[in-house]
Order: structure tokens, then sequence, then C-alpha cells
């Protein structure tokens, strides 16, 4: 599979993933550090969103 990205909304980060689950952990971790609280659910929605969005 291709490696996934997707850009952090509010620092601009490139985040990396392999598969659409990791890249939603990441991405959930990543967000933690702005003080973005959401649920795994929450997190893949988003990158699910964000990915089909660039394409
Ligand atoms: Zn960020």
């Amino acid at each position: 599979m291709a490696e996934l990205s997707v850009t952090c909304p509010v620092c601009g980060n490139d985040l990396h993933a392999d598969h659409e689950d990791d890249l939603a952990h990441n991405f959930r971790d990543h967000a933690a550090e702005h003080d973005m609280e959401m649920t795994e659910e929450e997190a893949k929605k988003k990158v699910k969103m964000m990915l089909e969005s660039k394409s």
C-alpha cells in the first residue's frame, strides 16, 4: 500500500503512515499535543475526510 499522509490543520505538519488506521492513530496522538481531544473513531473520520479531499 502506498504511504498515506495528512497535513495537520493546526500547525501544518505532515503526518505519514502506511495504513489509514495507523494514520488516524498518529493524527489523534498529534492532535492531543494541540489539546484537541478526540476519540479513535472521530480521528478515523477526520483522516478519511482529509484523504478524500486531497485527491
Ligand atoms: Zn499539529
